[in-house]
């Protein structure tokens, strides 16, 4: 058993007074563990996306860990983001003229997607600093450096490479210093696409650099890593090497949320009653989709629940495996509210059902007021 999920156990069957359910636990340990390996893999910098965990009291006490800096979707997450010393990035399509003042107020380093919001960060040009500012590329930028092709979904992110161009000239003109670009090809992508995106970015750099004049000193190479991405056939080494050919003034980073977080995040919800409808057993709990909507797999056609560890006070039950299942059941009143199945059981009212991998999306990316149902808690282990 992995020493997160040991460690959490010990504490929920010693001190369960301690711990409210439904709840998230996560373990800072974890992640900066995760960190290092993926860092120390990559040999780069390594952005943390915020986007996939956005709990306040993680991103504090891990904000030593997140040392390359944290990048920032909402003006929401810039609010609670404390200033600390690593660089934030912002970026969003969306972002709007308030946004992007007080990002640049708050000495935040702008990912711009699109002309209009250059045509923006323009208007404050002269008024505040402004740090350089990185053009974040659509990876349809990418497929004209493509030798053979890579078919990926499109997606509406970053500037087209018409849009480059234009962009480009306009920072020169302006004097809108670019430090950089940023790519992203989406999430689960790296494995197939690492040396491709890498290739075609080492053009991009030239590209840049003979455009504005100057040499530019970021290229963000995006992330799209696996939960599991070190049982992913990879060749890290290789890979290295290959970013051994961006010019030594340029630093790359890579960027990640769930390679950094779901594996550090456990999801803990209590069964409340045990019931059997025609031969199904159902335990039903005091959280579900309402606290953690991806258990319910409604994005998925074919669902497969997840399968939690359950504990009985100190006790971790093993369940013969039999033909017998039970569903976990949540709070929200909606059919589609199961979020894990035992094979085996019975259950019985009081067990704990814990959850891993759930430190990824699970609570940000959670639709809360429903019913006014209770948000989970979260805690923090060492
Ligand atoms: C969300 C996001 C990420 C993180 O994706 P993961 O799959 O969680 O690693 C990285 N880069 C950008 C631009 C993103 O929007």
């Amino acid at each position: 058993m992995k020493a997160s999920l040991e460690k959490l156990v010990a504490q929920l069957s010693q001190q369960r007074q301690h711990f409210s359910t439904p709840c998230y636990v996560y373990s800072l340990k974890d992640i900066a563990d995760n960190y290092q390996k993926l860092k120390g893999r990559l040999g780069t910098s390594l952005i943390y996306s915020l986007k996939a965990n956005s709990c306040l009291d993680l991103v504090v006490r891990s904000g030593h860990v997140f040392e390359d800096g944290v990048e920032i979707a909402s003006v929401g997450e810039l609010n609670l983001l404390p200033r600390g010393e690593s660089p934030r990035y912002i970026n969003n399509p969306s972002a709007d003229k308030s946004f992007l003042r007080a990002a640049i107020a708050s000495k935040c380093t702008l990912v711009i997607d699109n002309l209009s919001q250059l045509e923006i960060v323009k208007e404050f040009q002269g008024k505040r600093p402004i740090n350089p500012l990185i053009l974040r590329l659509n990876p349809s930028t990418l497929d004209q450096f493509e030798k053979a092709p890579v078919t990926t979904r499109r997606d509406h992110f970053g500037f087209g490479w018409s849009d480059v161009e234009t962009a480009l000239a306009f920072c020169k003109k302006h004097e809108l210093k670019v430090a950089g670009f940023h790519v992203f090809r989406g999430s689960y992508n790296f494995a197939k696409l690492a040396f491709n995106t890498a290739q075609a970015a080492l053009q991009i750099v030239e590209k840049f650099e003979r455009e504005l004049g100057y040499a530019i000193d970021l290229v963000n190479l995006g992330g799209g890593f696996d939960l599991n991405w070190e049982s992913i056939d990879f060749n890290f080494e290789q890979y290295r090497e290959l970013l051994g050919e961006f010019p030594s003034h340029i630093k790359v980073a890579h960027e990640s949320g769930r390679a950094l977080v779901a594996s550090a995040g456990y999801f803990v919800t209590q069964i409340r009653y045990v019931k059997s409808i025609e031969g199904q057993q159902y335990g039903i709990c005091d959280g579900g989709m309402a606290q953690n909507f991806l258990l319910a797999k409604t994005e998925s056609t074919f669902k497969r629940f997840s399968q939690p560890l359950i504990l009985r006070g100190d006790e971790i039950l093993e369940f013969e495996s039999s033909t017998e299942s039970c569903l976990l059941v949540g709070t929200s009143c909606n059919k589609e509210d199961v979020i894990g199945e035992i094979k085996g059981g019975p259950v019985q009212p009081g067990d704990l059902a814990v959850f891993s991998n759930c430190g990824a999306y699970n609570a940000s990316y959670t639709v809360a007021p429903f019913l006014s149902l209770p948000s989970a808690k979260s805690y923090l282990m060492e």
